[in-house]
């Protein structure tokens, strides 16, 4: 679940302080309006009570979608002068909270990024996949063709989709039928076209981003 803190803050208009409540953890994966507020560049904006001025106050929060691996300290953009003390204090902190972490997290490590211009773009770019990824495996299904899901993390760094198709078995040649197969159908899904490419330079018949 997501959580707020009280925060003081002071109305950068005309100096008014008051206490605020703010984001502490968002849970991303299962609060999807929390979540839609990175993209309408809502989230953790104030109105001050004095003046109605409207402005953003950045605190550190933590941002989980475990189901993507996603575990990401956000830090104010302001934070990062002083980067190397705060990721050093995060990793503290995380170290602490491991446990219970996983727990919830799963086992991802933890990254840090420092302003909310960061968070959005991995999100945007992870909506993206995802809707390729849907719209690949409802294409999949249509085919006969069973999906295997493929690490989070790997799927971002080979820029591929979030599953792959397969075709009888579970190795590479199989998997490299299935999306030829689709990509003869949908020439336009980038990320398809880009695991057949991976696919094709594997040194042999195991897939090694599938998730377990
Ligand atoms: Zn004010």
């Amino acid at each position: 679940m997501s959580l707020k803190g009280i925060f003081p803050v002071e109305c950068p208009h005309c100096g008014e302080k008051f206490e605020a409540h703010c984001w502490t953890i968002v849970h991303g994966g299962r609060d999807e309006d929390i979540k839609e507020l990175f993209f309408t560049g809502e989230f953790d904006l104030l109105m001050c009570p004095k003046c109605d001025t409207v402005f953003r106050h950045e605190e550190p929060f933590v941002y989980l979608e475990p189901e993507k691996e996603l575990v990401i300290f956000v830090m104010p953009e302001s934070y990062r002068a002083e980067k190397d003390r705060w990721i050093a204090k995060m990793q503290a902190d995380f170290e602490q909270v491991r446990e219970m972490f996983m727990e919830t997290a799963g086992a991802s490590e933890p990254r840090c990024i420092f302003g909310l211009d960061g968070l959005q773009e991995i999100l945007a770019s992870d909506k993206d996949r995802s809707e390729e990824t849907e719209v690949m495996e409802f294409m999949a299904a249509e085919a006969g063709l069973k999906v295997l899901a493929v690490m989070p993390d790997k799927a971002r760094e080979l820029d591929i989709p979030f599953s792959l198709p397969v075709d009888g078995g579970l190795g590479v040649k199989s998997a490299l039928k299935a999306t030829e197969k689709l990509i003869a159908v949908n020439s336009f899904l980038p990320r398809l076209k880009k695991l057949a490419e991976v696919l094709e330079n594997l040194p042999g018949e195991e897939i090694p981003f599938l998730k377990r």
